[in-house]
């Protein structure tokens, strides 16, 4: 199938590439976004190929559908861009790569942990100046402490798994109880339960209406004082002023983000010679117990082998007409 990639970096071109055979599917690739005014580009293609920051709205997808598009196949397991009423009224299938790399992810948490925990990244500085001081630098065992996770799903498990295996306790809120936490001794409490106990609290829930600002001023009020709070899944799970609230009065004691609301204006471009205008933004990245990676998390050898090899399966099933596991569909109205 003819397919026009949007959003791709070097690396999205490689692993594609090499996982597509050259007999396979007819990629183009794109580097800029998908919004309304790029969709020009996938004019006669009848699949695009997108990832996490492209716009794929109802204008957008109305333009697509004039011009021949039959297929959106998403490149990442999170499908709060893309209007998939939009696209059912459209007749526009969707399809999403719902795992790929559950251990990346998880690990890249366990390292924001580590990080922020010991100062890591403070140290590492220092260190290079010939400041050899610790002043600054004490850290806790993680042995024995409360970690909460909220969305005990794939990557939630994993993430118990590993705190697991560093000594502890688990406390979870999930709208479904994974047994496998639960053999792990991972305990399901209300939400304010596990905000009230935990000494760490990390974020593996979808983005849905029900979740946008799940920690917002009220959560904060409820939370243990000096908690480390770790977000690897939606930057609009946060009310970022809330947070940047909660950081000045000391009631967050370590914010560790790898993803943020307004993201899509500035991760995965170099803007080392811009002036940011996002000034929420500059006032996180000036506290010291802050530590924010530019939605890394899933950027593994592995995760882009799994993405390109799961991308090509889905257009494969879509194209023979088979019923294809990955389709998302929107949910029938109430
Ligand atoms: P998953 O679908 O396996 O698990 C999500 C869990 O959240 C499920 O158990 C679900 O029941 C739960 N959930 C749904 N609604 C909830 C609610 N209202 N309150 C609490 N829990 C709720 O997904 P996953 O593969 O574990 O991924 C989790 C999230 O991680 C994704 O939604 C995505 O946004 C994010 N993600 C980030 C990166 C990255 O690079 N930073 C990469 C992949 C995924």
């Amino acid at each position: 199938m003819k397919v026009a990639v949007f959003s791709t970096k070097a690396y999205d071109r490689h692993f594609l590439s090499t996982v597509n055979s050259p007999t396979q599917h007819e990629l183009v690739f794109f580097e800029p976004r998908l919004n309304r005014d790029t969709a020009i580009l996938a004019a006669g293609f009848p699949a695009v190929c997108v990832f996490v920051h492209d716009q794929v709205d109802a204008p957008t997808l109305e333009l697509l559908a004039s011009w021949g598009t039959r297929l959106v196949v998403l490149r990442c397991a999170g499908f709060n861009n893309v209007d998939l009423q939009a696209a059912a009224n459209l007749g526009i299938t969707v399809v999403r790569v719902p795992a790929y790399s559950p251990y990346g992810v998880a690990e890249h948490a366990v390292g924001l942990i580590l990080s922020l925990n010991r100062k890591i990244h403070r140290a590492y500085n220092r260190v290079r100046e010939g400041n050899f001081s610790l002043d600054g630098l004490l850290g806790f065992n993680l042995h024995e402490r409360t970690v909460g996770i909220i969305g005990t799903g794939k990557i939630g498990l994993i993430l118990g798994q590993i705190m697991k295996g560093f000594g502890c306790e688990l406390l979870a809120y999930d709208v479904y109880h994974n047994p496998e936490l639960e053999a792990l001794g991972g305990k399901y409490v209300e939400l304010p339960e596990l905000l009230a106990n935990s000494d760490i609290i990390s974020l593996h829930c979808p983005l849905i209406p029900e979740t946008h600002h799940l920690i917002d001023t009220e959560a904060i009020k409820q939370i243990k004082s000096g908690v480390m709070l770790i977000n690897t899944s939606r930057g609009a799970l946060i009310d970022t002023q809330a947070v940047i609230e909660g950081l000045k009065s000391g009631k967050i004691g370590y914010l560790g983000v790898d993803v943020y609301e307004q993201e899509s204006e500035l991760f995965f471009e170099d803007l080392s010679g811009e002036i940011i205008q996002d000034d929420i933004f500059q006032r996180l990245t000036t506290f010291p117990n802050v530590l924010i990676t530019g939605h890394q998390a899933f950027f593994t050898a592995e995760a882009l082998h799994n993405i390109a090899e799961t991308t090509f399966a889905n257009i494969a099933d879509v194209e023979q007409g088979h019923s294809c596991a990955n389709e998302i569909r929107a949910q029938p109205s109430a």
